[in-house]
């Protein structure tokens, strides 16, 4: 097959990656990787985490095993109560079945495979039900349902004049998909924009998607990055749940545990109230699994086992929502710090969107050629969609950032 082998385009963010790494600059600043950096620009390994490692190094037991098709039961229980909430209905009543998947892109791609055997709403094998993704999100979407035969379309997402969210146009495009649509929801944080819903919004939302009977799939990539708090980052989720839609979500702990590399998620499949939960439960895991087992046959277990070490001890647990703290709180600060650089410079703006999106990113309304400009001139890296993660920036950096965004803005 070698000569019909083209050459693929390099993946945009890590090809920016390199391109920052080779960039031998001292003023550079990475605006471009969605992981969290601390005050020093450097990655942080949680406090919580390394107990949980120290756990792990101690245990004369612990050994390099293979863990279950269906991953580490002790993660995927409490993974599960993470998303709903430890005392929901759903929990007690049965009605998740859950599997650890690498990653959230593992849970995504896990999900969408599952659905395009499983969910079959037209009575027709050869008419998949579409996928909806917000416009934007983030670019693997596309690719991972695509990859397993799910046609996909957009929904309005992101308003350009008020760089908050089109709730009209989103709306609209739910109301106009076709029944039983899969629509693609992200729990918080929204990747790229940094733009979520209201609860109230999360309501009409859900209200149309009943009416419309389309399925919820949610992405929780950044649960306790939003808020600080973890409950309050999963309230869209529970809403959902508590309105007895049947959904899936797709679970990374890659951000709120900074376990980036060790690839550890769950995928959890939430069936409505029914007097069948348990068999529905039992189906759907039976299957997950086999699936699974063409994939990857099993997970991996060191980032599995240190979640589930914090998520099982009461003490871990709190000091975990503590170190979820200080990454979101160091987030704020930062938001709050460009803005004002922003302001005092005089910058043309409005530069309100930069406190009111929340979670890893900003969506800054910065355009392919100043995002290009700041990168040549100013090494400063970020996506070409103006997509600037907040991490990126600290007490050193910020008011050289803003300056260079006030120099682009202008000319
Ligand atoms: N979903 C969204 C929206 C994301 O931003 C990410 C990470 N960039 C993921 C899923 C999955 O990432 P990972 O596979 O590293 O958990």
């Amino acid at each position: 097959p070698a000569e019909v082998v083209p050459q693929a385009p390099e993946d945009p963010l890590f090809g920016l990656a390199r391109a920052f790494k080779a960039d031998p600059s001292p003023q550079k600043v990475d605006l471009g990787i969605g992981a969290y950096r601390d005050e020093n620009a450097k990655p942080w390994v949680l406090p919580v985490v390394k107990k949980a490692d120290e756990i792990i190094r101690n245990d004369p037991e612990a050994n390099h095993e293979y863990l279950p098709i269906a991953g580490l039961a002790s993660l995927t229980s409490k993974a599960a109560e993470l998303v709903v909430g430890a005392s929901a209905p759903a929990i007690t009543e049965g009605r998740v079945a859950s599997i650890q998947t690498i990653s959230g892109t593992g849970a995504c791609h896990l999900g969408g495979l599952f659905l395009s055997r499983f969910y079959n709403p037209y009575g027709d094998a050869s008419k998949k039900p579409t996928v909806y993704l917000s416009n934007p999100t983030w670019a693997n979407h596309n690719q991972i349902f695509s990859n397993v035969g799910l046609p996909i379309a957009q929904y309005p997402y992101f308003d350009q004049k008020t760089k908050g969210l089109d709730i009209d146009g989103m709306k609209k495009a739910l109301s106009d998909a076709p029944e039983r649509s899969i629509i693609l929801l992200h729990a918080c944080a929204h990747n790229p924009t940094g733009v979520d819903p209201t609860l109230a919004q999360w309501r009409e939302i859900a209200e149309i998607m009943a009416a419309k009977g389309h399925f919820p799939f949610f992405d929780t990539a950044y649960q306790g990055f939003a808020s600080g708090d973890l409950d309050r980052d999963a309230s869209a989720i529970r809403l959902f749940v508590e309105l007895g839609f049947e959904l899936v979500v797709a679970q990374s702990f890659a951000k709120n545990f900074g376990l980036y590399g060790q690839r550890a998620g769950c995928f959890h499949f939430i069936s409505a109230p029914s007097p069948d939960a348990a068999s529905i439960t039992t189906r759907v895991a039976s299957q997950l699994t086999l699936l699974q087992r063409s994939e990857i046959s099993n997970p991996p277990i060191y980032g599995a086992k240190v979640a589930s070490i914090v998520l099982n001890d009461p003490a871990l647990f709190a000091e975990w929502k503590e170190n979820l703290r200080t990454m979101s709180g160091r987030i704020i600060d930062m938001r709050k710090a460009l803005r004002a650089k922003l302001e005092e410079l005089g910058t043309p703006g409005p530069w309100n969107h930069i406190t009111d999106q929340i979670g890893m990113f900003s969506f800054t309304g910065l355009n392919e050629k100043q995002v290009a400009k700041l990168r040549e001139e100013f090494h400063i890296y970020m996506t070409k969609n103006g997509r600037i993660s907040m991490a990126g920036l600290n007490k050193k950096n910020v008011d050289y950032v803003a300056r260079a965004v006030d120099k682009v803005v202008r000319e």
